[in-house]
């Protein structure tokens, strides 16, 4: 959870697309949900940060230079 704690140092989650801290973590689907009326309302933490349009994941980055 530290990538929560370096984007959002209070701890509270903020939607990329609005703004709202109306959000709630679906522990279930790994993903935060906004509760505003927009599209794409579901994120994850990848969303707007500099891992977005990266084709390397998080989750593959520690793998990045093993090959
Ligand atoms: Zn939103």
């Amino acid at each position: 959870m530290f990538m929560t704690e370096l984007r959002w140092p209070d701890g509270v989650g903020k939607c990329p697309h609005c703004g709202s801290t109306r959000v709630v973590w679906l522990d279930k689907a790994r993903v935060w949900k906004c509760y505003e009326k927009h599209s794409r309302s579901r994120f994850s933490l990848k969303t707007g940060t500099i891992f977005e349009d990266s084709p390397l994941g998080l989750d593959k980055l520690p793998q990045s230079g093993s090959w």
